[in-house]
């Protein structure tokens, strides 16, 4: 069955997260040991006892679970657990991939329903507008809200719901085999993405390929975070 719609994950599949280890530097923490810190306290974070902890089934539990992650980091900068969350809470730490903006047009421009579908703690609406992809994308359907996370077979019906699209016609695409890759027990197709380094394409035109869209001609434009100093903003 041809796909009418794609759901999106949101964190490290649309969007990158904070540069943690930077603010751990600018906290004056040694470069290597920021990059280590991170590295370590994402890693545990990503873990299935981790995420079976229900982080992201409300506000309070997400910034519970997310301080106790960041304590590791407390040793090395007194006070950084609360900056970085902070840092997670604000809209404007976020930043789209390189590729994302494009090809949210063309499946918009392709007739395809776009939705987010995302286990976070944050109103993911505001977060596209602050770089006008909001007009892409037709749901936002965030776990805090419902009280319920995936893997849970229940949101990835409750997204297809608020999508206006059945399960099978219905493409999912995520980064983490443990939340997103459950879409497949609710009857949706998934397309998971490895990690790619920060600040380059995600490969999100797979999902085009996929969909038999075309893909954008190449931009011109320099994206947003790849700015020189000087540059007008
Ligand atoms: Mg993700």
């Amino acid at each position: 069955m041809p796909f009418r719609a794609v759901l999106f994950d949101f964190g490290q599949t649309l969007f990158q997260a904070p540069d943690a280890a930077a603010l751990l530097t600018e906290a004056g923490v040694e470069p290597a040991t920021a990059q280590r810190l991170w590295a370590e306290i994402w890693a545990r974070a990503l873990t299935p006892e981790e995420l079976a902890k229900g982080r992201d089934l409300s506000e309070a539990a997400h910034r519970r679970h997310w301080m106790e992650l960041f304590a590791a980091a407390e040793p090395h900068a007194p006070g950084i657990s609360r900056r970085l969350y902070e840092a997670v809470m604000r809209v404007e730490s976020w930043t789209p991939f390189p590729d994302t903006p494009a090809v949210l047009a063309a499946l918009h421009e392709g007739g395809v329903a776009v939705g987010v579908l995302s286990n976070t703690a944050m109103a993911l609406q505001p977060v596209l507008a602050v770089h006008g992809l909001d007009r892409y994308v037709s749901a936002c359907v965030e776990s805090f809200r419902l009280g319920i996370e995936k893997p849970d077979p229940r949101i990835f019906a409750a997204a297809c719901e608020a999508l206006g699209s059945k399960p099978e016609e219905t493409l999912l695409v995520g980064d983490s085999h443990l939340a997103d890759g459950a879409g497949v027990l609710a009857g949706l197709t998934v397309l998971l993405l490895p990690g790619v380094p920060r600040d380059t394409p995600r490969g999100l035109e797979a999902v085009l390929d996929l969909l038999q869209i075309r893909r954008p001609a190449p931009s011109q434009a320099t994206p947003r975070n790849l700015r020189f100093r000087g540059d007008p903003a």
